[in-house]
């Protein structure tokens, strides 16, 4: 096994200093992806840049028109027990709930988690769903961009040589959301997830005026579909044509038959929840 350099950054103007230095630096966060590919020798870093010693770099807050921002170091069980988080989007706080185990999420972070680009997560497709935005930062300065943009494929990102997620952000929501997450995978329920369905019900006052269904995990990239003044009746032909228009990855967790049967199953149930605490 090959030695490697680890550097400690206090600031993202320096961590991004020495993240442009060749393609070998790779930044580590929890290290709970990273160091297994690491182990496998599918990784072989000259140089670790440790972002877990950047200040402030985990802080959650919630500004006055209401848009939620995370900032990358956040961990997953961070996520999951911020009040704020809790309080407003809360679809994201089950979401984080239910990733992994509750060592793994000490450790795993909300920007290592979306970097990594493993199709097969849970906050992604949740995060897709609320329009959120992630921030990259680089020696040439900071983007933003949409996260459905971002994620181009498995282990894929938008990411350029010598950037770093530092943020992701969910824009203020108009009027109430009314969330239901399931996860569901083949083993264990701390596995990854083999389907993450995600339904949103927007309502203003008291009339639900958008429905949304993202699929996470079956495919390389989220899917989003979005129905404006949704009614009951409408939402199974919702979770059919996701079925219909998801593109699955066949893998040991099933065919993609089967994961186009779980879509249309999970996705109705998914959508019937949210209406039913929308409009009971
Ligand atoms: C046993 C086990 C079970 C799991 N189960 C689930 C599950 O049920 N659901 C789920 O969603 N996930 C699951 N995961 C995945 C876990 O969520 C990810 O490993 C984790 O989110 C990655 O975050 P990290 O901070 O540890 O990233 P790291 O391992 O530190 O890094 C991952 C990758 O992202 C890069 N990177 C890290 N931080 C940044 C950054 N800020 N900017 C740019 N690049 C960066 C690294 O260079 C590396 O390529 C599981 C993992 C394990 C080991």
């Amino acid at each position: 096994m090959r030695n490697f350099d680890l550097l400690e950054p206090k600031t993202v103007t320096e961590a991004c200093r020495m993240l442009d230095d060749g393609e070998d630096v790779r930044p580590v966060s929890g290290g709970t992806a990273l160091l297994i590919l690491v182990k496998q020798g599918l990784l072989r870093p000259r140089t670790l840049v440790n972002l877990k010693k950047l200040e402030g770099a985990n802080a959650i807050t919630r500004d006055e028109a209401g848009a939620v921002r995370i900032e990358a170091m956040a961990t997953i069980h961070q996520v999951e027990t911020s009040p704020v988080v809790r309080e407003h989007l809360p679809v994201l706080a089950a979401a984080c709930h239910q990733v992994a185990n509750i060592r793994i999420r000490h450790l795993a972070t909300i920007g290592g988690n979306l970097a990594h680009g493993d199709h097969q997560s849970d906050p992604p497709g949740v995060l897709v769903a609320l329009d959120a935005e992630v921030e990259l930062s680089g020696t040439r300065g900071t983007r933003a961009m949409k996260l459905a943009d971002f994620l181009l494929g498995t282990y894929e990102t938008a990411l350029e040589p010598g950037e770093m997620v530092t943020a992701v952000t969910v824009p203020p929501v108009r009027g109430r959301l009314v969330s239901d997450y399931l996860k569901f995978t083949t083993g264990s329920s701390e596995e990854r997830p083999c389907a993450g369905i995600t339904a949103l019900v927007r309502l203003e006052g008291d009339r639900p005026v958008e429905a949304r269904l993202a699929v996470g995990a079956v495919a390389a990239r989220p899917l989003l579909l979005c129905e404006t003044d949704p009614t009951e009746g409408a939402l199974p032909r919702m979770a059919e044509r996701a079925s219909e228009e998801i593109d699955p990855i066949p893998d040991l967790r099933g065919s993609a038959e089967y994961k186009r049967h779980l879509v249309r199953v999970l996705g109705r149930r998914a959508l019937a929840a949210a209406w039913k605490e929308a409009c009971p």
